[in-house]
């Protein structure tokens, strides 16, 4: 069985749909993969 902090270790970096950006802090799946920059409301 494999930790669970292997298996976040695996996952690969996270990156803004829309500008490309490495994604600083993951959000929930929810939001979809877009940073914190594009995702914001006044967009
Ligand atoms: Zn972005």
């Amino acid at each position: 069985m494999i930790s669970v902090i292997e298996f976040f270790r695996n996952l690969p970096k996270k990156k803004c749909s829309q500008c490309g950006e490495d994604m600083v802090h993951e959000k929930a799946d929810c939001y979809g993969n877009i940073c914190d920059e594009c995702d914001h409301p006044a967009r």
